[in-house]
């Protein structure tokens, strides 16, 4: 495979493992062992096993009739809004609580931005039986209440990260701390294919389940394993990933990735990390970031949560450099026109972000007899709030109806 990260963990010149020194022999472990993990006949037993019968998968590759006819073109979603706890984050949780058993790992560790991330985390561990600490700003303990109860109610800890920003960067560098004080017994569950050399890569794996139904349900439904284009959010980038990943080699099928550009690109109010940073280190690798002149990592803007991250996985950074994805970004606005309008039109509340990815369905006109797969990474329960603000706006458009 042309795209895939080389023996040092690189893809290109991004990716590699910029680590403190103490963490090298954990790192190391999981460098050494995952692919052999992965790959091993008992471990892809119990990882179908779970997802078929916990998480529910396959998810439903659906032809949506009605926003084919609006949009003049032929859109499939990609369901991952039915799974179990409502997204993909699922797929790479479960199987990375598998990879922290085989280790002999009894404390898993993770950090939270909307706390989407550390209920897909808390909800393995229950299922495992397995301890559950989780850090969060103490700014997104407060936004994301709903998610801290479902957290602890799943019987994990969650800390309250006081340092910084309070936000998602400082609960990851606690995160770390963590690590490095607990090497032996615990196991960092990263919730995006971002981070030190494996996990980009190891997450990238897991979540390629998305893109290995896809081929089947196409051929099954269309006739042919690839479809014209694929197109999916990136905040981190693992529902994106794991969707293009069977698709990387193949020209023929163009991918885009869509980034959340908050209030616009040039506000400073975004969080389109190639549209609007540069090359720097974040979260223990090489990518591209949103950061002042200083270097300083700034804050992200997005109203949904799950986009609202200031770096992006180092795979993206450099499949934006090579050309092999296309990058695109929507506004907040022009996100929210785009769920309502799925709304009406196929009767499905999808979440935040891959209302991100319909939105580009606004913007680039497909010839008619395309095949455009979304990916909807996510159900809209958790935006409820969000929309609720919105409803009544002129963001409904009556037209619509
Ligand atoms: C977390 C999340 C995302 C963003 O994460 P990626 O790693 O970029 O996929 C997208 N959609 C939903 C529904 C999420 O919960």
């Amino acid at each position: 495979m042309k795209y895939c990260v080389n023996e040092k963990g690189y893809f290109g010149e991004f990716g590699g493992a910029f680590i403190p020194e103490m963490l090298y022999p954990n790192i190391k472990e999981l460098q050494d062992n995952y692919l052999g993990i992965i790959e091993d006949p008992e471990f892809r037993k119990e990882f179908y096993y779970l997802l078929r019968h916990y998480a529910g998968r396959p998810s439903p590759l659906y032809f949506a009739g009605r926003l084919s006819d609006y949009y003049g073109t032929r859109i499939f979603l990609k369901r991952e809004d039915l799974n179990h706890t409502g997204a993909h984050k699922i797929n790479n949780t479960i199987g990375q609580i598998l990879i922290a058993r085989r280790l002999g790992k009894s404390r898993i560790i993770a950090e939270t931005g909307a706390g989407q991330h550390g209920v897909a985390t808390a909800t393995v561990c229950a299922l495992m039986g397995l301890k559950c600490i989780v850090y969060m700003g103490r700014l997104d303990v407060e936004r994301q209440a709903p998610n801290v109860l479902r957290m602890k109610m799943l019987g994990a800890e969650v800390i309250p990260v006081e340092s910084g920003n309070m936000t998602l960067k400082d609960a990851t560098n606690e995160a770390i701390r963590d690590w490095i004080n607990n090497p032996s017994d615990t196991y960092y569950l990263i919730g995006s294919v971002v981070g030190p050399h494996p996990y980009p890569d190891l997450v990238m794996r897991l979540q390629s389940v998305i893109s290995e139904e896809m081929k089947k349900q196409l051929l099954e439904q269309t006739g042919s394993e690839n479809p014209d284009c694929i197109i999916a959010c990136v905040g981190g980038g693992s529902n994106a990933a794991g969707s293009f990943y069977h698709y990387l080699d193949d020209p023929d099928v163009r991918l885009i990735a869509v980034e959340a550009a908050g209030k616009g690109i040039n506000t400073g109010e975004t969080a389109a990390t190639i549209a609007a940073g540069l090359p720097g280190i974040i979260h223990g690798s090489k990518t591209m970031l949103m950061q002042n002149n200083d270097g300083q990592i700034t804050e992200p803007y997005s109203v949904s949560a799950g986009l609202d991250y200031p770096g992006i996985g180092p795979l993206f950074a450099w499949l934006n450099q090579t050309g092999r994805v296309q990058f695109e970004h929507a506004t907040d606005d022009e996100a929210l026109q785009a769920a309502f309008r799925l709304m009406r039109l196929e009767g499905i509340i999808p979440a935040l972000e891959p209302a991100h990815a319909l939105a580009v369905l606004e913007k680039i006109k497909f010839p008619p007899n395309n095949r455009v797969v979304v990916i909807l990474s996510g159900r809209g329960d958790k935006d409820m709030s969000a929309y609720i603000k919105y409803a009544g706006h002129t963001l409904i458009p009556e037209k619509i109806s």
